[in-house]
């Protein structure tokens, strides 16, 4: 019987080491920039209760309808989702914690996310979210540093996102514009596609968040949201205008951004690039005052974003996330008599004493010729090869033979290997901040 070949899961993906380690230097770029603005990590399971996210995110919104991976657990019947987003989980874990009690907290997330999506480019089954979210700050400011930070983020990257903001106001002022929505769609029901006339009575205002070409026309022409919010929304949303004009970072407001989600109020936002079709936003956040209560906590103010890896990723170039830090300082080959019954012991002794100064080292693992393992220590990305011979053996000493620059290979002593081989990648690392500078 012939076995059916495993393969990895639709719209789910491996990473392979060259692509991880892309990801592992953004994940440490962008978390090391979370954390100079203050935010501390939280983990939260990557299964909850469905209720959570029924709760937190609405039923009647794409991921709840349609997207979630549901389960009942075979044990005790629970009924289980694997999170498709990371604030729901967040929030419960602040309230089951109690952890904005004593102070306002600033936390980030970050792992895998699922829905069950068709998978196309930037769009997956799986995948990884980065995320912000704060809890007990009520002011327009704490929307504004949210968008600093991914601002920064983006020039910390080297990308050209867009900032679109919009203002969803407090829950009364959309249940007086939702009724008068639902009235003005109404009259056009010819003009409605599918999705919209199965929103039209439950969730009209993600109708105007509609992708489909066709609707362009009727959703331009429907009441605005804005037209009916009062003075303190406005304020609200003056005050982060003008701490973004006041911070330079350009935006544009687009009345029509609503987010997926049910539980934004007041303040969302969207950071957007026209290089990735219909999945151009890496970015999107906004403020949900009423979550935490309406999970059964305490009324605190919150505000936050996330953030999609695979896309930003896409946009990256691929050498983009090459720090120096990446590189690896020297592979260690060897090559003897008697299957190297001198040279492989030497060359282990030899990588242990250079991971003890702290550099990056591969030992040359397995047989293979001189030649071949030249071949390995080229490919490795190593600046150093360190090359033991039985000559070298014999003499106590290493060649260490430049990989990455013109410049002749030098027999050094083993006791004076690591300070060479230290001394000199000290050098290449000033040249290459130097050459940094200068770009
Ligand atoms: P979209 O409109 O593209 O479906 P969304 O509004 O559903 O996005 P959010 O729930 O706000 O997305 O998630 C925040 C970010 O997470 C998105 O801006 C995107 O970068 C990323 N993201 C969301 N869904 C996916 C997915 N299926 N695959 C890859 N990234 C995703
Ligand atoms: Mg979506």
């Amino acid at each position: 019987m012939a076995t059916q070949k495993l393969q990895s899961v639709r719209g789910m993906n491996d990473l392979l080491p060259a692509e991880a380690e892309r990801w592992e230097r953004l994940e440490a770029g962008i978390i090391r920039r979370l954390k100079s603005y203050g935010y501390r990590p939280v983990r939260a399971p990557i299964v909850e209760s469905t209720r959570l996210f029924t709760r937190a995110i609405g039923e009647m919104t794409d991921i709840v309808e349609k997207e979630m991976y549901s389960f009942t657990d075979q044990l005790n019947g629970e009924e289980l989702t694997l999170r498709p987003e990371g604030t729901a989980g967040c929030a419960r874990a602040v309230i089951e914690h109690d952890l904005a009690r004593q102070s306002a907290q600033r936390l980030y997330y970050m792992g895998a996310m699922f829905r069950h999506e068709r998978p196309q480019k930037g769009r997956y089954r799986q995948f990884h979210q980065i995320g912000a979210e704060t809890f007990g700050f009520p002011g327009p400011d704490i929307d504004a540093e949210l968008m600093l930070l991914t601002a920064r983020l983006w020039r910390d990257f080297g990308l050209n996102l867009t900032l679109q903001i919009n203002t969803l106001g407090r829950p009364e002022e959309r249940a007086r514009h939702r009724a008068d929505l639902i009235r003005y769609l109404e009259a056009r029901q010819s003009a409605l596609d599918e999705d919209a006339k199965r929103r039209l009575h439950d969730n009209p205002l993600r109708i105007l968040d509609s992708k489909n070409p066709a609707m362009e026309e009727v959703c331009a022409g429907a009441p605005r949201l804005f037209d009916y919010l009062g003075s303190a929304s406005r304020e609200h949303f003056a005050g982060l205008e003008a701490m973004l004009t006041a911070a330079g970072v350009p935006y544009t407001v687009n009345p029509r951004l609503v987010r997926g989600l049910d539980y934004y109020n007041l303040t969302v936002f969207e950071w957007v690039t026209d290089q990735l079709g219909a999945q151009g936003t890496v970015c999107a956040g906004g403020r949900y005052d009423g979550l935490v209560e309406q999970l059964g906590g305490k009324p605190t103010p919150a505000c936050g974003f996330a953030l999609g890896l695979e896309r930003m990723i896409a946009l990256l170039p691929p050498d983009r996330c090459a720090l120096p830090d990446g590189l690896l300082d020297a592979y260690v080959a060897h090559c003897g008599e008697n299957d190297g019954a001198k040279t492989l012991p030497l060359a282990i002794t030899v990588a242990e004493m250079l991971r003890e100064r702290g550099l990056k080292v591969i030992l040359h693992c397995g047989s293979g010729s001189f030649k071949a393992q030249m071949k390995r220590a080229d490919a490795s990305g190593a600046l150093y090869a360190v090359i033991i011979g039985d000559n070298e053996a014999a003499k106590n000493a290493a060649i260490i033979k430049p990989l990455r620059h013109e410049a002749a290979q030098t027999e050094v002593a083993l006791d004076q290997l690591g300070d060479t081989l230290c001394h000199a990648l000290e050098q290449i690392a000033r040249l290459t901040r130097a050459l940094e500078d200068t770009l």
